[in-house]
Order: C-alpha cells, then structure tokens, then sequence
C-alpha cells in the first residue's frame, strides 16, 4: 500500500476514534487516574531523579553486556533444568511454542497479559492448530471476548467503560449484570477459574530477566501471572531480547520506578521470581522436578528486529524500554484517539519506534508524525528515554525513504531555504488571501492544504504590514548608554502574523533601556522543517540565523519554538561539525526567552495597572523544553489589579504544533477542546501564553465557538498597561 494510501486509510480510522465519545471518556478516566496516582507515590520518594538516572544506568549496562547476559542467564536457567531457546523470527518463536504444545497433546493454554505473544500474533496461530487459548488477565479476557486487540501497553480494555464492560459480560453469562466493578470482577474470578485448573500450558511474559541467578521476574496485581505460571504442568514465558539485568538488587531498582510509573504502586501486589522448574528435595535430598509447580520450564528470547534496533546507535535507546505505560497516561494524541488507531501491538512515542523496527518503517510512518512533540513522555518515562528525539530522528529516515509531500518539498527547499524568496511568497499570500478573510483579521475556507484546518477553526490573517516592513518605516531608536544590546529574533509568526507582539516586546525592552536590533536577514528559525523530518534544510536554515545572529551579545525572542530552536536544537544539527557546533553553542548560551530576560537581567516589575481576570497556558516548547515555568507567571501576577488565576493542566498541550494541526487537524482540534475546556472553567476573560503558536491555535477556537476570551501574549498585556 503506498503510504498516500495508508495515510488516508489512518484519517479515517482517526476521525471515527476522535468521535467515540465513550471512548475518549474511558480512556480520560483511566489515563487520569493512572497519572494522579502516579504523581501521589511521586511525593513520598525524595530522589525520584537520582532513581531515574540510576534505573536509566541499568538499562544501558543490561544492554552494553547484553550478549554476555543472555549467555549467563542461559547457563543459570539450564543449570536448574530450564530451557532457553532463541527466536530470531515471531514465526519461529510462534512456530516452537505451537510444535511444544502440540507434542505435549496440550488442547487448552491460559496466558497472563504479555505483549511481547501479541507482537508474534501467538494466538492466532495456536488457534490455527486447533488449540484453545484463554486469556486470565482481565483486560486481556475483555478484549478477547470482544475479538479485539489490547489498547494500551498496560492497561488493555483501557478504552472500554465499565458500562461497555458490563454488556459484554452479560452476553458471556446470559445474566443482566450492572456496571458495577466489583460484580465483573466475580464473574471473571468465577469464569476463568476452572481454566487454570484444565490447561496443559501456561504462558506468561517476563517484565526481567535477571542474568546471574537465571530468573523470570514477573509483575501482576490480579495473581493470574501466579497461577498461569504456577500451575500447569508446562510454562512457556516469552520476552525480548532487552529484558536481562544484571542482577537481582538492580532488578529491584526497576521494579520499583516500573510500578510507580505504571499504576502509582510502591510496589504490584504480585512479583514472582521464576528460577527454572518447580522442585522438591523433601524424600533424602533428592533433587525431582515438578512438584506442584510446572515440570519443564521454557524461555523464548525474541529477537524479532531488536537486534537492528541494538545496533542502530540512534535507535539503542527504545530498547530500554520497561512497558510503564506512562509515556501513554500523559500523551495529548493518544487521549483522544486511543491505541488502536495506530493498527501495531506497541503506540504512541515508544510505539513509533518499537513499530519501525519490528514492522517496518512504512508501518511507523502515521505513529512518529501524529505526535505535537510537547515532550510530556519523556518527562515522565522512567528511564529517561528522550521519545521527542527519537520520533525526530525516525521522521528524517521515513523521509529519507519515501521523500516529503510535495507540497512541504516546494515550501521548505524552494522557498524557506531562500530567504529573500520566503519573504516576497508571504508577501504575495497576503494579497490572495484576501477573498477569504472574515472579520478583518482571520480566515475560513481556505482550500488546499489548510482547507481541513480552517473547516472548523479561523486562522489568522497575515498581517497588513509585517515586523520588518513596520521597522523598515520606523526603525528602532537608539538609546543613549543602553544597558544591554540585544538582536530581536522574531520568528514568522510574530514577523508576518503578529507584528504588535514584536512591538509590545521592543516597547518594554526599549523603556528598560536596552537597545535592541532587528536584524532583517533572520529566516524562519527552521523548527518546521526540521519536525517534518528534512533535518538536511533545518541545519541550512540553522546556519543562516547563526551568521546573522552570532555577533550580538544577546538574542531575545518572543516565540517559545523559535528559542527552543536557538538554545536546544541548533547545537544538536549541528554536533557533527565542530566549527559550526560551537557557534550554535555560544548563541545557544545567549539567547532569551523576553520573559526570563525581563526577570534575570532586568529585575522587571510591571508598571501598569490591569482589571483582567487572565489564565496562563504553558507552552510546551517554554515549559518542557525550556523548563520556563515560573517568570511568566511572576510577570503577570506582578501586575497590579490583574486577578491570576491557574487552569488545570496549564501545561496539557493545546494541539497546535505546526503542521500536525494542519495534516491530523481532527487530532488537533480534539486537543484544542480539552484545552479551551479547562479555560473556560477558571472565568478568566483572558488567556495569556508565550507562544504565537499557541496563540494562534486557541484564538482560532475560541472563535470558532464564539467564546468572548481573549488571548494574548504576555507582552501585550504588560505593554498596554
Ligand atoms: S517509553 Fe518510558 S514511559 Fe513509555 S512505556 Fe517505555 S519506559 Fe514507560
């Protein structure tokens, strides 16, 4: 299938998941209380970083020794009559399980929650040999009653709610049953308890396999994991090669970050340490295997692509991995669409990597672009796995291998590499853009690639006059004896679509007496094109703005992207060349967020006096990416009058994210609601931010629905006052 094809195939998928109402309620309710619970164990652990920096060290040495683990464990296991046996394929990994099971005359099999069997599509193929298959985990079971697949990477019915559940279990059992949780959980117990008894082979997963004593760790809540493990006569426990730890002290490190991140447990209800066959040595020391435990015990050590994952030094990283959860609980795209959208056992982030290697790139494509890049995963990922970063990288091979849209190929390497040609195409927009401008200043109905975006959100109109042209007419004084020189880098938005942003921030920084420069060769700050995965233009793009920018003493911006390009992402373009890697480091060290200027080296307090009610939206670039959290909020709640007020979630992505708001724009919209929902409840008349992204995105909504609020940049409000 071309992927134009499987692109569209995607958008309908997505458009039906956006307009499940139960759905997105269920996946709301679930997520919600996996991060509360998440963040109340936070508070009673006082070196949470120091724990993630350790359990991040594990990882990669559990990797680094990876072959000499596999061997270790190999050795261990065996010595106490286990068997471990290598997968290169899911089909030979599937194919063993399948050939034990019918040489044992095993009919029925019980399995605990384990993704690694759905990613070798286990149960389908047991079923092809006409053995049954009966999944003890409750979610699994719901989602196997419903023929479905699991949804989340812990949580499988997480996209069910328990009215949804209670229908389906009184189809199971004839009986009217209410949407009471506890009830359902009975009929579970009551259901499946006769299979633990009956199977003939139990398959479980493994969340470690710890390499000096030879152990399967296991972690559950329900108990199943137990008795699928424990009880039948033949256990076959199934895992990727990244699973081995060194020993059994870091295993309990992980063990540790792994449930707090994964349900907010200091610790599951259930860990299991498997160490071979169960065994008895009650009759004069006699060693015998299988007492009342399994008799044989066997480990599947999945390669399955990890190997070229392992290898690929880009890529290593996914591989340590722990299947938390958590990156899932936080992501603004996977509430609103779900999992099974994405049509691959792993989603979101982590999802986007594990699918490309496993699956193919082709088959990634759709998971690493639906991201809005607020880095939310990789605040809260155990492990300190930089997901961001990672989709990035995977986005540059998906083009490298099937190309950019054409539509992206002519704006990014035709017109913003060339700056001049840039400018005089925006100024050329501003003229036909006029037929669709509604109300004097924004947009509806504008065809081709922004037609899905402005079906149902108004878009800004590009300004009559630009920053540089209003400059142009009347450049900047000079001040006498200024106390700093600073270059203003604007960034399009606030160029070409907001030029009273870059005016309210000249205005503030010229009455502090600093004496700022709007260098006119400035280009578009390259973020763009680099999340479309051209890194090739991004780093050209880079290296134009350092040339204009590396001789000022400061760069200021008003724009939480464009600085994050400046201070994070430039160096990293460019690392591969020391020359060009150093400069982006020195700019990257003096460029400033106009906020934390104003705080840090101009001991800023307001002037004005403000009657508003304003709510504050952290950008994500700003708040993630910057960790600038607290000097907006000092700017505002430093005016006099203005009653601040915080929204819930201030940080929770508004869903704009350059172009991911134009090609998923029904993603991007369901983001949006949530959003202007939390700031519609605190009353505030109006919403202020540091993001003419963000800016653009919820002024569109709010518009669209007819809300009165108004939204600012910070600047604003504090220049008109
Ligand atoms: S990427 Fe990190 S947060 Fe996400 S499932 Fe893996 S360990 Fe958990």
């Amino acid at each position: 299938m071309s992927h134009r094809k499987r692109h569209k195939e995607y958008l309908k998928k997505v458009s039906k998941a956006v307009k499940n109402d139960s759905q997105r309620l269920a996946i709301e309710r679930t997520t919600k209380r996996f991060d509360e619970n998440r963040k109340k164990s936070l508070k009673d652990i006082e070196n949470f970083e120091e724990l993630r920096k350790e359990a991040r060290k594990i990882r990669e040495k559990g990797l680094e020794n990876l072959f000499e683990n596999i061997k270790k464990f190999t050795c261990e296991f065996e010595k106490v009559g286990g068997r471990v046996i290598k997968a290169n394929t899911s089909a030979e990994a599937s194919g063993f399980i399948t050939d034990l099971a019918k040489k044992k005359n095993v009919d029925l099999i019980v399995k605990s929650k384990s993704l690694t069997t759905e990613e070798i599509n286990l149960n389908e193929r047991l079923n092809d040999a006409g053995i049954k298959v009966v999944e003890t985990d409750l979610g699994e079971w719901i989602v196997q009653l419903k023929g479905e697949k699991p949804s989340h990477l812990l949580a499988p019915a997480i996209h069910l709610t328990c009215e949804e559940i209670a229908k389906l279990f009184s189809q199971v059992t004839g009986k009217k049953l209410p949407a009471d949780p506890s009830t359902l959980v009975e009929v579970a117990r009551n259901e499946l308890r006769n299979f633990f008894c009956n199977a003939g082979m139990g398959i479980t997963g493994a969340n470690f396999l710890i390499s000096e004593s030879g152990t399967i760790t296991l972690v559950s809540n329900e108990g199943n994991a137990r008795l699928v493990s424990g009880f039948p006569p033949v256990h076959v426990a199934i895992a990727g090669i990244e699973k081995f730890v060194t020993s059994l002290e870091e295993t309990v490190k992980l063990l540790k970050l792994l449930t707090i991140s994964a349900t907010g447990q200091k610790i599951s209800t259930y860990v299991s340490f498997i160490t071979g066959p169960s065994r008895t040595a009650d009759i004069e020391l006699n060693i015998t295997l299988g007492a009342h435990g399994p008799k044989e015990v066997y480990l599947i050590v999945l390669d399955n692509g990890r190997s070229r994952m392992y290898e690929d030094e880009d890529f290593r990283e996914a591989l340590y991995c722990i299947r938390c959860g958590a990156c899932l609980n936080v992501c603004p795209v996977y509430k609103e669409i779900g999992g099974h959208v994405f049509g691959h056992v792993y989603m979101g982030g982590i999802g986007a990597v594990l699918t490309a290697f496993l699956n193919g790139l082709e088959n990634a494509r759709e998971m690493a672009f639906s991201c809005t890049g607020c880095k939310a995963c990789s605040e809260v990922c155990p492990v300190k796995i930089d997901i961001p970063r990672l989709l990035l990288k995977l986005r540059e091979r998906i083009v490298k291998k099937e190309g950019l849209p054409w539509v992206k190929k002519v704006i990014f390497k035709k017109l913003m590499k060339n700056r001049e040609l840039f400018h005089m195409a925006i100024k050329t927009a501003s003229k036909l853009q006029k037929p669709f401008i509604k109300g004097g200043t924004t947009l509806r109905h504008i065809p081709l690639f922004f037609s899905k975006y402005t079906k149902s959100r108004y878009l800004p109109a590009i300004a009559r006059e630009s920053l540089r042209e209003i400059l142009e007419k009347n450049p900047i004084k000079k001040n006498e004896n200024p106390k700093f020189k600073a270059a203003f880098f604007s960034g399009c938005l606030i160029d070409f679509i907001y030029p009273e942003i870059g005016k309210s921030i000249l205005k503030l920084l010229g009455e502090e007496n600093v004496e700022t420069v709007f260098p006119f060769e400035q280009t578009c700050c390259g973020i763009p094109v680099l999340y479309s995965g051209d890194t090739g233009t991004a780093k050209e793009m880079a290296l134009q703005n350092i040339e204009v920018l590396k001789s000022f003493d400061f760069i200021i911006t008003g724009c939480a992207t464009c600085l994050e390009a400046l201070r994070n992402e430039y160096p990293l373009l460019l690392k591969n060349n020391p020359t060009q890697k150093a400069e982006a480091e020195s700019l990257a060290k003096k460029s400033y967020d106009f906020s934390e200027f104003l705080i840090k080296f101009l001991n800023y307090k307001p002037k004005g006096i403000s009657n508003k009610k304003v709510t504050y939206h952290d950008s994500c670039h700003l708040h993630r990416g910057l960790e600038i959290t607290e000097e907006p909020r000092e700017l505002l709640q430093g005016v006099k009058g203005l009653n601040f007020i915080e929204m819930e979630f201030p940080c929770h992505c508004c869903g704009a994210a350059g172009s991911f708001a134009f090609e998923y724009a029904e993603i991007s919209e369901a983001i949006l609601e949530r959003k202007l929902e939390t700031i519609r409840k605190t009353g505030a008349t109006t919403v202020a931010t540091a993001c003419p992204g963000c800016i653009m995105q919820i002024k569109g909504g709010l518009r669209e629905a007819g809300d009165k609020i108004e939204v600012k940049h910070i600047a604003e409000i504090l220049a008109e006052n």
